[in-house]
């Protein structure tokens, strides 16, 4: 679906040194800002009429990155995690507040904190797919593409191929799975921006910087977990967070040497930035070229500009009064590319392209396995093992495009070599024939059959004798028009006609003029050769052409000398590549063994959680035993305790009955004394015979 690309204005706040430096208060003028507009006042409050314009956003200076990041920058970054490419970017003057919008400061983090933690979050929300989210860091700097993770990662190149679209080769990725993963690779890139940097402020305001986060995602299918048919569709999309060089016109950064040099590269950059957006912005009948091409930058942010991405521009104004021109330079910018349109569709991908399909079937179950056994460390072992692989794999595609690059100019060369060797053949020939003719004082025949001299147009002349044809082939570069130094007098840096005008409408395409490799071309003396050459005219003509055969004769010593050089060049590559290959297998052989590692640990992690599990039942069965038998006791020993208390009564009673017992027996033998005593008496009082008292 069609939509505008969104564009905000944001005015930092002024640094109060510069008002007091108006003199000419009676110009002075202030930018207002009311909702969405933003225009241009008389101090004393009158409008300026025209400078006036409304953009999705304007953003006063007491705006917050917190505000900006939610109003213009999330609905992107959600979109990306949803599939869709995004790209925010940051334009304006140095000092304006880009850096500031962008990286923000400890208190309120800029858009690149925001998207990271933001992305992180939301994946972790997102249950139904997993992700995989690469990281890569790069500055455009004098136009070439600098490796802000890896400093070795210079002047790298832009590719394209159908499945991966534009890409750096040879950039850094690093695979990541949380957001301090990513702040810290981060820092470390600003690190590695200042290494060897005297002046930082001015390359960073001179320096484009992208940073680049592809996500690739996959639906869990549930029910087939661990089955990776051939057919799932992967998202993969790029987001891309740029902090652009400064704008500023180039006379104000003036000075000739390196800075004019850089500023005339950043320059070209922001110009096509700008050439890309005009065209953009007119609509669709003037879309048929766009000069995407003519820069680094707009050829890596190719999509993000009218193609498949959801975009967003903040502008960044500086409030003060000596900033006005820019200022309106920067509006007219942004109004520009409010009227260009984007059309942002899920990327989904079958094929290999996608990272995370290539890797998924030798780690994604070994992550699984993890996940059970929810070992931290393990996770960061796999993580550092699926860098390894990726980093070969981007070592071993940086290693094909150089050899492929190297393959192409070799042909080249040789072709040349041929064209040389021709070139040497035919002189050769013209050489002896020369020397024969003039011998032979043959001059009078009608030189045009000849030869084909113009005094302005030099044509290569008709041998027929030697019986080859003649090509004299121009370098490319000779063939195009001089390209101009910029003027200090160039007033916009987004003015296209200007560059047009100034280029004769031609348009440079970055990659051939580099890749063009260097060929000295040769030219004959701007003399006049008419048809009717003298014979000193002839000699003279002769000895250019011998002169011109040494010179060829040496370029093809050079050249073949250089062939050499290329083939030893190509067989360092090819062994390169096959040690790469090798260290690949070893990774491989590495992610083996640790694979059958963490299989084994597996295993011995579940004979452990039976064993736990055995012990633990049986734990509890005892436990349910011990209460049993703890009651059991229990009421034993209440039963006890009731045995003894009905012991101590039956004692007590005992004693008691042994107590009367003592005291009847007491009674009885007192009765008994008695009843002696008494019958003593009684037989005292009574005498009676031995045999009556034994019978009594
Ligand atoms: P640029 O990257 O465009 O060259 P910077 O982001 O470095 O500009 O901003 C220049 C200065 O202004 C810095 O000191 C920065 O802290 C300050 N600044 C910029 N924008 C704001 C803002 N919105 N609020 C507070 N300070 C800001
Ligand atoms: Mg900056």
């Amino acid at each position: 679906m069609a939509e505008k690309i969104c564009v905000a204005v944001r005015l930092r706040p002024p640094v109060s040194q510069s008002q007091s430096q108006d003199q000419d208060t009676s110009s002075a003028t202030f930018w207002r800002v009311e909702d969405n507009r933003i225009s241009l006042h008389k101090l004393h409050g009158t409008p300026i009429p025209g400078i006036s314009y409304a953009f999705d956003y304007v953003f006063d200076e007491t705006c917050s990155n917190a505000k900006v990041y939610e109003l213009l920058t999330k609905d992107v970054i959600h979109a990306a995690v949803d599939g869709f490419n995004g790209t925010a970017f940051a334009y304006g003057q140095t000092s304006s507040g880009k850096t500031f919008t962008m990286n923000g400061s400890p208190n309120d983090p800029g858009i690149i904190h925001r998207a990271v933690n933001d992305v992180f979050r939301k994946i972790q929300m997102i249950s139904d797919r997993e992700f995989l989210i690469r990281v890569s860091y790069m500055e455009i700097y004098n136009e070439e593409i600098n490796d802000l993770f890896a400093v070795e990662n210079q002047k790298l190149q832009i590719h394209e191929s159908l499945e991966r679209g534009i890409f750096v080769a040879g950039l850094r990725e690093e695979i990541v799975n949380n957001a301090d993963q990513v702040i810290k690779l981060l820092e470390s890139g600003e690190v590695n921006r200042h290494f060897g940097e005297t002046n930082m402020n001015a390359r960073s305001s001179r320096s484009h910087t992208i940073f680049r986060m592809v996500i690739e995602s996959k639906g869990i299918d549930s029910r087939s977990s661990g089955d990776y048919s051939s057919s799932d569709a992967i998202r993969v999309s790029v987001l891309n967070l740029v902090d652009l060089a400064g704008s500023e016109r180039i006379a104000k950064t003036g000075a000739g040497g390196v800075r004019l040099k850089e500023g005339k590269y950043i320059n070209k950059s922001l110009m096509v930035l700008g050439n890309v957006i005009n065209k953009l912005s007119n609509g669709a009948k003037q879309r048929a070229h766009i000069p995407y091409r003519d820069s680094k930058l707009t050829r890596i942010l190719q999509t993000a500009l009218g193609g498949n991405a959801k975009t967003s521009i903040i502008c960044t104004l500086a409030p003060e009064e000596v900033h006005v021109e820019e200022t309106k330079g920067t509006l007219l910018f942004a109004s520009r590319a409010k009227r260009i349109t984007n059309c942002a569709q899920v990327n989904e991908i079958l094929t290999d392209a996608a990272l995370l399909k290539r890797q998924q079937l030798e780690i994604e179950e070994l992550r699984r396995k993890l996940q059970g056994s929810r070992s931290e460390v393990l996770e960061q072992e796999i993580l550092k093992l699926r860098n390894d692989m990726l980093k070969y794999e981007l070592e071993r595609e940086k290693l094909e495009m150089e050899l492929e690059e190297e393959r192409k100019s070799h042909k080249e060369r040789e072709q040349c070599i041929r064209d040389q060797q021709l070139k040497i053949e035919n002189l050769s020939s013209l050489v002896s024939d020369g020397d024969r003719s003039s011998s032979q004082d043959s001059m009078k025949e009608s030189p045009k059959d000849e030869c084909n001299y113009r005094g302005d147009d030099f044509k290569t002349p008709c041998f027929k004798a030697a019986g080859n044809a003649f090509v004299a082939k121009r370098s490319n570069n000779s063939q195009l028009p001089h390209f101009s130094p910029l003027p200090d007098s160039f007033s916009n840096v987004a003015d296209e006609d200007t560059w047009f005008k100034m280029n004769k409408g031609y348009i440079a395409d970055l990659d051939l003029l580099q890749t063009t490799p260097a060929r000295k071309v040769q030219s004959f003396p701007p003399q006049d050769i008419t048809p009717d050459c003298s014979n000193d005219n002839y000699k003279e003509e002769l000895q250019n052409l011998k002169r011109q055969l040494e010179l060829a004769i040496k370029e093809k010593n050079e050249l073949e000398r250089k062939h050499e050089e290329e083939i030893q060049l190509n067989g360092r590559l090819m062994g390169e590549i096959a040690e790469l290959k090798q260290e690949l297998d070893v990774n491989n052989n590495l992610l083996e063994t640790s694979k059958e590692r963490y299989g084994s640990l597996e295993r011995e992690f579940q004979l452990l959680k039976e064993e736990r599990d055995s012990l633990q039942k049986s734990v509890s069965e005892s436990s349910q035993k011990l209460t049993f038998v703890t009651d059991q006791k229990e009421n034993i020993l209440k039963d006890l305790n009731s045995e003894v208390q009905r012991r101590k009564d039956l004692e007590a009673e005992i004693k008691q009955f042994s107590v009367a017992f003592a005291s009847r027996q007491r009674s009885l033998a007192s009765i008994h004394g008695e009843f002696k005593s008494k019958m003593e008496k009684l037989r005292a009082e009574n005498p009676v015979p031995l045999h009556k008292s034994l019978q009594y």
